[in-house]
């Protein structure tokens, strides 16, 4: 029904969440080694209209307007919403005219090294800026951006776009075991953290599958040592472990119809998508929740990464 808009999604960050999605899949300033969105197909810092945003403005309206229950609207989507040159004009909208719901960016950072988007980000209620690297070799190997983008142009763009957000600011770092998580560059990150001043800093590892089969996920005695590195700056890493299942927007009949459809074929996310007519995000977050409880498991093939019921 909706095209620009999905969920609401159970997220264990932000509770019930309605995502936004400003760029189409997959437009993005990286080409993260972890992405769980697949490979960029666009790689591009360039800002564009690449969704239209009178028609991002009316579905809003058109879904806001009966005033559902919401923890937060979040620009996400599968690719880097700050693209969108019209992102500031859909956050004015929506203050103007639903003040009544917090706002919520996930962003890579990238085009915060453009002070002029600041004031654009200024009005969010939340911004979850991410972080994965303070060495530039390490930065360049997680996140494989666009030519020219630097991790310390992006640093420098957190510390002063955080000297004038009023909101809360949540640095989220994601770690991949043996490419970020060595001693000396959580010393770096500590350092980093002390100037930039989130509210918090949230952990994050691979939930599912990412782009480069070889990423696993970080052990917890690993996260356990990070965090207490990391003390006493305020780390928050286990949400990971709350099960989406446990969330108001976690809907059982999507995730039993996705098991039904996986016990007749194969699928990516994107066949699912298409399927059930619901947004990959949504998508990937049953996934993820399946994968979890280890129902389904998935095998990387030409077209893309095909889950499976796990027998
Ligand atoms: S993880 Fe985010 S920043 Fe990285 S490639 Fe995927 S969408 Fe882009």
């Amino acid at each position: 029904m909706y095209k620009y808009l999905f969920g609401p999604v159970p997220s264990r960050r932000l509770g019930i969440s309605l995502g936004i999605d400003l760029v189409p899949s997959k437009v993005c300033s990286m080409n993260c080694i972890y992405c769980e969105v697949g490979k960029t197909t666009r790689l591009t810092d360039q800002r564009l209209q690449y969704v239209p945003v009178d028609k991002v403005i009316s579905e809003l309206r058109d879904y806001l307007t009966p005033e559902p229950k919401l923890d937060y609207i979040t620009f996400s989507g599968a690719g880097e919403p700050t693209l969108n040159s019209g992102i500031g004009d859909v956050i004015k909208f929506l203050k103007l005219e639903f003040p009544q719901y917090k706002l919520a960016l996930l962003t890579n950072s990238t085009l915060l090294t453009i002070l002029d988007i600041h004031q654009e980000l200024l009005p969010l209620d939340v911004i979850i800026p991410s972080l994965d690297a303070v060495s530039e070799n390490i930065f360049q190997k997680i996140n494989r951006p666009v030519a020219g983008i630097k991790a310390q142009d992006i640093i420098e763009g957190l510390i002063k776009f955080n000297k004038q957000f009023t909101g809360e600011l949540w640095l989220e770092i994601f770690i991949v075991p043996g490419i970020n998580d060595a001693d000396d560059e959580i010393r770096k990150f500590k350092h980093i953290i002390t100037r930039i001043k989130p509210d918090k800093v949230q952990l994050n590892t691979l939930d599912r599958p990412g782009t480069e089969p070889w990423v696993n996920s970080v052990e917890d005695k690993d996260l356990l040592r990070i965090v207490k590195s990391f003390k006493p700056v305020f780390v928050e890493y286990t949400y990971k472990k709350k099960p989406r299942s446990l969330i108001d927007s976690f809907k059982q009949e999507i995730s039993d119809t996705i098991l039904e459809i996986l016990k007749r074929r194969l699928c990516t996310d994107q066949d699912l998508s298409q399927i059930l007519n619901l947004h990959i995000n949504d998508v990937n977050k049953y996934l993820s929740e399946l994968l979890s409880k280890d129902l389904t498991d998935s095998e990387l093939k030409s077209r893309g990464r095909f889950f499976y019921i796990k027998k």
